[in-house]
């Protein structure tokens, strides 16, 4: 078993991930978080949510995953989200074309669908399943299609990413912060992507959770208020430069913008803050850089983009978050689209005194010829460009009738004015989040196996491997174990009553009491209980119970009376196994 397996195994063991539909025998792309996976995914996206929407002030948002054409045609997904398709000419079976050579050409995922087939016809790649002949490489959108509403209702897609709630939201979003940039906007939910044949477990799902943010910022300040704050956080980056020569860069943020490696201070920090998140729940450091996109990977629109990649034994590196300067694309697109201003008014810090050209209507003429309709007229005459008011004839547009005016009742000036703003379409940074790859990574780095000689440990075991998730204590799904040392009434019932505190606390708590106490030490070590707590008989005589710490199987006593304090600080707040017994 390699380490995927290994993870795999204990994760449908112990209730972390099933495969969907498996009573129906299943199907690929899709798996079902169980109560463990569920809580552990929850505990996730709440530091998720403590960072970027209670620190950073990004509120969260929840639109439909059931979106109208409109918004996938001006997001471009439509037109171009898609994989090359290549199917077995004898057996049916559907492959990504990119995928079948990637062990030929390292770059495969840039080809056009005749590069693809030449490359497949050049080096006889055949159907990896029997062996036949494969047909055409051709685009297949990843899109789930679907119909809002009977009959030839309107075409909808269930989203393929939560970013254009966001976006389609804006006017309301910059109403909502009163127009001050830079603000953001959050979004944890589902997305669906109809992956063409998802081999890679819960790398490649086609229904997945993402979070993501959209910030908006001014263009021309790139510059964050906050960057003090991780200045000197050391970054692994792996640049466009470095990828040249195969080996990523540590360096710290304030390097990384000065040597102009990453864009502009503004990213910087959202690359920083990626890689706090992920360390806090639990990443391992030395298994995480960032990948510059190359240029030629990079959407033409975007300034700058970088992938948190992390290393797993399977996969290699996987991207699991993208944070990019996408400009004012998204915002330009769906203005088109839409034919609605997507701005927002900029006041300057000084007012500026501009050249102006206006128009003066000379309502003394313009009234007896155009009566009723002259005020109308001179509306129209004020909105026209300049080229059109100095042409031979001057014409308007009004209520689809074309009038046109005599040059008498026009007048004309270059005139000095005020102005003390402007309209801006802000660009925007997006970090977007991988929920369920992170939780993949996350287990697999806190998976550890360990062999432990019964004289080393006091927890009533034989020599044994011990499987032991290291999870970040915050985040385990099961905080504390509360177990009677026997199945014994005197024993059970404090039991029953210090977990009945520990909930009190808000604290997620397992009772065990069935099985040796060295079984019920293994079987939370399995899924990653930070403390065990044993009631046993001196607990009767002098008020105290052993907390264990499942990384180091250390035990010390502590008094029943404080027990929920102590360990709330010790999972939330950092206190010592070694002061479990001392007062608060
Ligand atoms: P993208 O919009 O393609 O940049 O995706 C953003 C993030 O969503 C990626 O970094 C992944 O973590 C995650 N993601 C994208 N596609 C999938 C998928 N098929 N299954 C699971 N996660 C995905």
């Amino acid at each position: 078993m390699d380490r995927y397996e290994q993870v795999i195994e204990l994760a449908k063991r112990r209730g972390f991930l099933w495969n969907s539909f498996e009573l129906y025998g299943g199907t690929a792309g899709f798996y079902d978080y169980g109560p463990l996976g569920s809580t552990l995914k929850r505990r996730i996206e709440h530091i998720w949510r403590e960072l970027y929407v209670i620190q950073e002030g990004f509120m969260e948002i929840e639109c439909p995953t059931v979106g109208i054409e409109e918004i996938f045609v001006a997001s471009g997904h439509v037109g171009g989200f898609s994989d090359p398709l290549c199917e077995c000419k004898q057996c049916g079976e559907a492959f990504r074309a990119d995928h079948l050579i990637k062990h030929i050409v390292e770059e495969a995922d840039g080809l056009t669908d005749e590069e693809l087939d030449r490359t497949i016809a050049q080096n006889n790649v055949k159907c990896p399943e029997c062996g036949g002949d494969l047909g055409n490489a051709y685009d297949f959108n990843l899109m789930f299609k679907t119909q809002i509403g009977p009959g030839n209702g309107r075409k909808g897609y269930l989203r393929p990413e939560t970013a254009q709630g966001m976006f389609v939201d804006f006017m309301r979003l910059a109403r909502y912060y009163r127009d001050k940039l830079p603000f953001g906007a959050t979004q944890i939910g589902k997305s669906y992507r109809n992956e063409i044949s998802p081999r890679q477990g819960v790398i490649r799902l086609r229904e997945f959770t993402q979070a993501e943010a959209e910030i908006f910022i001014d263009p021309r300040t790139k510059t964050h208020p906050n960057i003090q704050r991780f200045e000197n956080t050391v970054l692994n980056l792996y640049s466009d430069a470095s990828q040249d020569k195969g080996e990523s860069e540590i360096m710290t943020v304030r390097e990384a913008v000065d040597k102009g490696s990453i864009a502009h201070e503004f990213l910087a920090y959202q690359v920083a803050l990626v890689n706090y998140f992920l360390q806090r729940v639990g990443i391992a450091p030395d298994k995480l850089r960032f990948r510059q996109h190359r240029k030629d990977e990079m959407a033409h629109y975007a300034i700058d983009c970088w992938d948190a990649e992390i290393l797993t034994e399977r996969f290699g590196w996987v991207e699991v978050v993208g944070i990019a300067d996408r400009t004012d694309y998204d915002l330009s697109a769906h203005a088109n689209m839409s034919k609605t201003e997507l701005s927002v008014y900029i006041e300057y810090e000084q007012p500026r005194m501009m050249e102006k050209f206006v128009v003066k209507p000379n309502m003394g003429k313009m009234g007896p010829m155009f009566k009723g309709k002259a005020k109308v007229v001179a509306e129209a005459l004020k909105a026209l460009a300049q080229e059109a008011l100095e042409k031979e004839e001057i014409k308007v547009l009004v209520d689809g009738e074309e009038i046109t005016i005599p040059r008498d009742m026009v007048e004309f000036a270059q005139e000095t004015i005020k102005v003390s703003g402007e309209n801006i379409v802000p660009h925007v940074i997006e970090p977007s989040f991988g929920i369920d790859r992170i939780l993949y990574s996350v287990m697999e780095h806190a998976y550890d196996e360990e062999i432990v000689p019964a004289k080393d440990t006091t927890d009533d075991t034989e020599d044994e491997a011990r499987i032991v998730m290291r999870f970040m204590k915050e985040i385990a799904p099961i905080k504390v174990a509360v177990l009677p040392l026997m199945t014994k009434e005197e024993l059970i019932e404090p039991a029953k009553q210090i977990a009945a505190r520990l909930r009190d606390k808000g604290i997620l708590v397992a009772y065990d009491d069935s099985g040796t106490i060295g079984r019920r030490y293994r079987r939370n070590d399995e899924i990653g209980t930070p403390y065990c707590v044993t009631i046993d008989y001196d607990t009767l005589e002098d008020n105290t119970v052993t907390i264990r710490d499942r990384d180091s199987m250390q035990q010390v006593r502590a008094s029943v009376d404080t027990i929920d304090d102590v360990l709330y600080e010790m999972i939330y707040r950092e206190r010592k196994l070694e002061t479990a017994g001392k007062p608060l």
